[in-house]
């Protein structure tokens, strides 16, 4: 197989780059390990999305993301976008998001193949990649391009490809606890009132607390990739591992289901409204949040987060902050990884790199403001025609604990799908596209950077 461009990956950053360059009029394959599109926001099933939110007025992401809810939201699987912008989080259906999203990618002519997992690459030279290798029922398969966008979240592409890479801190190479979320259904929502789950809350801490229930918070659920009335999605779990290791990921995919059945037994067992609820989705896929950050041409550090730093080179807009789940993937006194972190267990960072580890009054950019996603971030030093685009660009640690988020990834691999068009059109390497250029195709479909 051969197209122009070859994106692996059909998350929210290889959803964006597949239909940003299609709609540019190139040719375009999406190569995805499931059997649909959506990455975290259907194998995770996490959500709602965040990131895009300035203030009530002002979006902080459009393009994409914007197409991709006003699709949504015909089909009934979220609000339309004028009022979605305006929330935080963007509440979706989880289910529907599969369908829209793939209706979208064919409309604007990208071709799909799924069910099939990147292995290997093979290369011109360094630098220079000539085609990924895919494993499916066909067995081992070549699928030729002219540029590649690396979407798998983990920079499998550019590992394979010898390009480098940090993955976690770098005093000790933890990366953010795992997670997963899962779906229950069947609660009675007019049973549970503020005193229901006032209770529900002190009785889950000191369920927490007394170990019984491995949770990293007491709420009750949320409206994150589920809209259906009595149904709510919950993310309270955690686990610590590499998300690049099978075994471990094994482990976390059996740790985290296990868990999550104990906190949905306990909930039907003692919060009221749960009596009849069930578990309507497990995730398919463990909850990934950090792994490989790919070395580019310039990498995003808490500082440029902060100080809500632009660049002239800027191709997506990020609002978000420095959330760090514990790499522990510890669940009492440790919300969050910072310097007031509460843990009574042993810890590196606290006991001798406290300097490094963020403070929990800054956090996030300036009220009311963003960061610029440099396309630097985006181009592996050394890369000629591999883009990297999602949670995997170039940025440390902190500063991908705020990158990390859907509607971020969706406004970087929109631009990854823009500049792998026009380096095709042009014949450039991807180092020499011109960034105006792709700011000016940015403009024209409605993305903000
Ligand atoms: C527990 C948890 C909760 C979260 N909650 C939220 C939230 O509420 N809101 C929010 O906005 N973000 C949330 N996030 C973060 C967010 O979901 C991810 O960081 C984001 O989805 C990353 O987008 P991506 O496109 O880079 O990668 P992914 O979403 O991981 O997509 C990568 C895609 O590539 C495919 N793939 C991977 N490897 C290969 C391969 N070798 N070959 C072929 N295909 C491959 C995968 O199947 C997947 O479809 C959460 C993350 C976790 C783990």
């Amino acid at each position: 197989m051969k197209a122009d461009i070859v994106v692996a990956g059909a998350g929210p950053a290889g959803m964006a780059a597949a239909w940003s360059a299609a709609k540019t009029g190139a040719d375009v394959l999406l190569v995805e390990k499931y059997g649909f599109c959506g990455g975290m926001a259907t194998t995770g099933i996490v959500g709602g999305i965040l990131g895009h939110y300035l203030n009530e007025k002002e979006p902080a992401v459009g393009g994409f993301l914007k197409f991709l809810i006003n699709r949504l939201s015909e089909i009934g699987g979220c609000e339309k976008w004028e009022d979605a912008f305006k929330k935080y989080g963007i509440g979706f259906d989880s289910e529907l998001l599969k369908f829209a999203s793939e209706k979208l990618l064919l409309e604007a002519g990208v071709k799909l193949l799924y069910h099939s997992v990147v292995s290997d690459v093979k290369k011109y030279k360094e630098g220079t990649l000539k085609a990924i290798e895919v494993v499916n029922k066909n067995g081992k398969r070549l699928v030729e391009g002219k540029m590649f966008v690396d979407a798998t979240g983990d920079g499998d592409v550019a590992h394979f490809a010898g390009f480098e890479y940090t993955k976690g801190r770098p005093q000790d190479g933890k990366t953010e606890s795992m997670g997963c979320v899962f779906k229950i259904a069947g609660i009675d929502e007019e049973k549970l009132t503020e005193d229901a789950i006032k209770t529900a809350r002190k009785k889950l801490s000191e369920m927490r607390n007394s170990g019984k229930l491995r949770i990293f918070n007491e709420g009750l659920g949320s409206k994150g990739s589920t809209i259906r009335k009595g149904e709510r999605s919950f993310n309270m779990t955690r686990f610590a591992g590499d998300g690049t290791n099978a075994v471990e990921l094994t482990e976390a995919e059996i740790s985290l289901r296990q868990d999550s059945f104990k906190i949905f037994d306990f909930l039907k067992k003692n919060v009221k409204g749960f009596e009849n609820s069930y578990i309507s989705a497990f995730h398919i896929n463990a909850g990934i949040r950090e792994t490989r950050q790919i070395k580019g041409l310039f990498t995003l550090t808490e500082q440029d987060v902060l100080e809500g730093r632009k660049t002239d080179d800027s191709i997506a807009r990020c609002t978000y902050w420095i959330d760090i789940h514990c790499p522990f993937g510890r669940t009492i006194n440790a919300h969050l990884c910072c310097k007031e972190c509460e843990t009574i267990q042993p810890c590196i960072m606290l006991e001798k790199y406290k300097d490094y580890l963020p403070s929990k009054n800054r956090l996030y950019p300036p009220e009311n403001d963003w960061f610029s996603i440099p396309a630097r971030c985006l181009i592996p030093e050394k890369s000629k025609n591999l883009i990297v685009a999602g949670r995997c660009i170039s940025a440390d640690h902190k500063a991908m604990g705020a990158t990390r988020v859907m509607a971020t990834c969706m406004a970087i691999g929109h631009a990854a799908g823009i500049m792998a068009s026009i380096a095709v059109k042009e014949k450039y390497d991807v180092f020499q596209v011109s960034v105006k250029k792709v700011q000016d195709i940015l403009t024209q479909q409605q993305g903000l950077f």
